[in-house]
């Protein structure tokens, strides 16, 4: 056994110096490494993700979304150039169920964010394909975490409103964005219900030209609206407006996120949060498993159709059935 231990490869460990110091290939070998669906790929990085844990984690992660064509790269565009010019460093994620292939999704497309993705303080990674285990929610989290050891300041992690895409972004991040258009109306903002509720902030993109007056008008339309919707001790969701195409009020929407930090942090709300979106993630990954693993198991496949039928017969309750297929684990 402690042979075994002892002979283990130690190339993670390597890994993970070269990351930590900044290295910007060692993050993409790291997350490609996370990203595989081999066997044993995953092994090697769950080491590197163990290891990489005691080092994440201080960074601030941002989530946007919005409908597609809202302004979101040309927003993350100019709020990364904006970060950068305050010293920070910052990593762009993308969360996009749709991408069929890794590296196929429109969503982190470097030439969507020609500047910024030309910075070196700026690391920009497009969707990882889905698939395995927690699917692209949880590639996003590993890589959530390798960004911070790799000592990025800022996460943003993009998201268009895909499936369930918005709700697994707003359970990985600290501060929830939706980037909206400047014409007053759910309808017309394509903006899905519930999606508003777990907002932080509702930007309208697009203030510019003509457009101002009207985004002016939307932002008392929703500034009414969200005083409706949840708030804390801590945080009132705000409303605000912005041109990333003039790179207007870019400033004012990072000041909101550092306050939003500041008053999270003192109210100990911060890391309560995060403690929150790791166990609430930890049993959907137990659910997850157990699933699997029913799917797997013979007797309680062909126990299913049996007992289903049963259940609709009225023969035996739903509850009897469910304890039945259990017992099969
Ligand atoms: P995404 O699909 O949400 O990523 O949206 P894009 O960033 O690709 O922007 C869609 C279109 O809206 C592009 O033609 C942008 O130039 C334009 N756009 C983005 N932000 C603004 C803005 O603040 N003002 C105006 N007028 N146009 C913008």
């Amino acid at each position: 056994m402690f042979s075994t231990l002892l002979t283990k490869p130690r190339v993670a460990e390597f890994d993970l110096k070269a990351l930590r110091g900044g290295n910007r290939r060692a993050l993409a070998k790291a997350i490609t490494l996370v990203e595989s669906t081999l066997d044993a790929d995953r092994e090697q990085a769950q080491q590197l993700l163990e290891q990489a844990l005691a080092h994440s984690g201080n960074s601030i992660r941002i989530g946007i979304t919005g409908i597609p064509g809202v302004g979101k790269s040309t927003f993350i565009e100019a709020f990364g150039l904006h970060l950068i010019a305050q010293g920070k460093r910052v990593a762009v994620l993308a969360v996009d169920p749709s991408s069929p292939i890794a590296g196929g999704s429109i969503l982190g497309d470097k030439t969507r964010m020609e500047e910024l993705s030309r910075r070196g303080e700026a690391f920009i990674r497009p969707s990882p394909a889905g698939g395995a285990l927690g699917g692209v929610a949880q590639k996003t989290r590993e890589t959530v975490l390798l960004c911070e050891a790799a000592g990025y300041d800022v996460i943003l992690v993009e998201t268009v409103g895909v499936g369930q895409s918005e709700y697994q972004v707003a359970g990985m991040v600290d501060f929830f964005m939706v980037l909206m258009l400047p014409n007053a109306g759910d309808e017309l903002q394509g903006i899905k219900k519930g999606i508003m509720e777990l907002a932080d902030a509702l930007v309208i993109n697009k203030a510019d030209g003509e457009s101002v007056n009207l985004a002016a008008m939307t932002r008392k339309h929703y500034t009414a609206a969200m005083t409706l919707i949840r708030h804390t001790l801590h945080w009132s969701p705000q409303v605000m407006t912005c041109s990333a195409l003039e790179r207007e009020n870019i400033d004012t929407v990072w000041d909101m996120v550092s306050d939003y930090e500041q008053a999270a942090k003192a109210d100990q709300a911060f890391q309560a949060r995060r403690d929150g979106q790791a166990r609430d993630w930890m049993h959907h990954l137990i659910n997850e498993m157990l699933q699997l693993k029913l799917n797997s198991n013979a007797a309680a496949r062909q126990l299913l159709p049996v007992l289903e039928q049963q259940v609709v017969a009225g023969e035996i309750t739903p509850y009897t059935a469910a304890n039945k297929i259990i017992d099969c684990l």
